[in-house]
């Protein structure tokens, strides 16, 4: 009987990425701003607001089917941003934390380019290297997700 070997290539981001969070607030706003809950991105925020979980789910977030999305205000900002700024930074969901680093971005060099139009802090000029321990474990987090911005 043969024995089947499975090879497993190395990504094309091995070397690591350039990215760096200018703050700019684009992704937490408009139609980029959709970001859906997990049961535990609940309780994190929940901890985090000192609310319990029920409070935090009827002040905060819509039921859409079966999953939670989080409320946005009437402008389309992301319901926790403030001057461009997340206040709930600690508690963020791991849609927000795992960000760029989304199955979506990471399909190809391309994919990942493509999402400069969008993002600056992609391949910023004043980004550092992101190894890739860091973006495997961002990867992680939402690999069975299909989020695209
Ligand atoms: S769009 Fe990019 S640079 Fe701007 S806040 Fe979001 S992650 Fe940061
Ligand atoms: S929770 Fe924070 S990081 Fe996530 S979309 Fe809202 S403001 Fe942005």
């Amino acid at each position: 009987m043969s024995r089947l070997n499975v090879i497993k290539e190395d990504p094309w981001y091995k070397d690591g990425l350039k990215f760096t969070c200018t703050q700019c607030g684009k992704c937490c706003t408009g139609e980029n701003g959709e970001v859906w809950l997990t049961d535990k991105d609940v309780d994190l925020f929940a901890k985090g607001l000192k609310i319990s979980r029920q409070d935090f789910l009827d002040q905060y977030t819509s039921k859409v089917f079966d999953k939670t999305l989080l409320n946005k205000k009437t402008n389309g900002d992301c319901i926790f941003l403030k001057n461009k700024k997340c206040t709930a930074h600690h508690s963020r969901p791991a849609q927000c934390r795992s960000f760029p680093y989304w199955p979506s971005s990471l399909k190809s060099k391309e994919t990942w380019e493509g999402l400069k139009n969008k993002c600056e802090g992609i391949e910023h000029k004043d980004a550092e290297v992101i190894p890739l321990e860091e973006i495997t474990k961002n990867l992680s987090q939402v690999s069975d997700r299909n989020l695209s911005f």
